[in-house]
């Protein structure tokens, strides 16, 4: 599962972090979940609780920040906001789009003690 090793990704990063600024523990984390991204939010939650037991983010709040997908409409000349990668324009109804934004997941902020 494609989610899986995101997370697995993201408990590396707070491992990594929980060195470098000495935590122990993550008690909430915000995640930035574009909507061209492809992450399945469920499948997020869910892999986030599996890969984190036993670790220091055991227990730890995912709060999702749903980011909208973004993309360039070369007949509007201006940006438009699509929910999908292949999407036509919701102002023209041109396909020639190019995305700009909404195509990445990351982490916003941590809670730490
Ligand atoms: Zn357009």
């Amino acid at each position: 599962m494609h989610e899986m090793s995101l997370c697995e990704g993201i408990l590396q990063v707070l491992e990594d972090n929980a060195k470098s600024q000495q935590f122990k523990k993550v008690k909430t984390i915000w995640l930035e979940i574009g909507a061209l991204s492809g992450v399945e939010i469920e499948a997020m939650k869910f892999c986030f609780d599996a890969v984190t037991r036993g670790t220091l983010a055991e227990q730890a709040n995912l709060e999702i920040i749903n980011k909208p997908g973004l993309a360039w409409c070369m007949k509007c000349s201006k940006n438009v906001e699509v929910t999908q990668r292949f999407d036509e324009c919701p102002d023209c109804g041109s396909y020639q789009l190019q995305v700009v934004g909404g195509d990445e997941m990351k982490i916003k902020e941590l809670e730490v003690e």
